[in-house]
């Protein structure tokens, strides 16, 4: 079966690597599936292409996070995709305690989240901080949450499993701290794997980083004694409940 990285930044890695070469690698390892998220408008005008351009199957949202500088994509941009049908989901948006602006943060939250429901699309979340008021806003909206990286308390992870949420595992999950949050995720099965790769994560002299996906669900599968292949059901299950297609 194959593995689907569910949050990651292929548009913006391919400003400094060949992105059609590493797809293809990625494909014949098994990684087929990615759901891609885009930030700028460079970023959107690169996806009809590079999804036309290998072998892999890429389907992309698109949001206005809440803690990203190079970000400028507005509501208007959201808006005009949605009514194209060209992204999957409205993301990555969410809260971040990085940004004073609180108030201003949450408005375009909760704007774009209106968007999502007058749509209906799922929402992938980045909530850093403020976990507590991500969900007291995120329980009023009848919507599909992807929460992309969560690493925060435990008692924040239950509440959100309360809602329509799923999880992505990160490697930043893996720390010795965060194991019982990471046991919550995987005992709840709303999971998949990501890498959210972007070009400022790449190692140096790292042939080829949408590789690591392989090596995160080796790390989990040996750690908690489940077999790999069950990892990977439950990630196909969720990648179709997420985006209505199989994998
Ligand atoms: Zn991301």
């Amino acid at each position: 079966m194959n593995l689907c990285d569910a949050h990651c930044h292929l548009a913006n890695l391919s400003e400094v690597m060949p992105i059609a070469t590493l797809l293809d690698k990625a494909v014949e390892a098994g990684i087929t599936h990615f759901l891609s998220s885009a930030l700028t408008k460079k970023e959107l005008e690169f996806y009809p292409q590079l999804m036309n351009m290998n072998s892999a199957k890429i389907l992309y949202s698109a949001g206005i996070h809440p803690n990203f500088e190079s970000c400028n994509l507005t509501f208007e941009d959201i808006k005009e995709l949605c009514a194209d049908h060209k992204i999957w989901a409205i993301g990555e948006i969410g809260l971040d305690r990085g940004n004073p602006e609180y108030a201003l943060m949450k408005e375009i939250f909760v704007r774009q989240l209106d968007l999502a429901l007058e749509y209906r699309l799922p929402v992938v979340l980045h909530i850093v901080g403020h976990q507590s008021e991500a969900f007291e806003i995120m329980r009023s909206f009848p919507l599909r949450y992807l929460i992309h990286g969560y690493a925060g308390k435990i008692e924040n992870l239950r509440q959100f499993l309360r809602l329509d949420s799923y999880f992505t595992i990160s490697e930043r999950i893996l720390r010795e701290d965060k194991a019982d949050v990471l046991r919550e995720m995987l005992k709840s099965r709303r999971f998949l794997f990501e890498t959210d790769i972007t070009q400022y994560y790449v190692k140096d002299g790292e042939e080829n980083p949408l590789l690591r996906l392989k090596s995160l669900v080796e790390a989990v599968a040996q750690r908690y004694h489940i077999d790999q292949d069950i990892l990977i059901r439950i990630q196909a299950i969720n990648y179709q409940r997420l985006t209505g297609l199989t994998i």
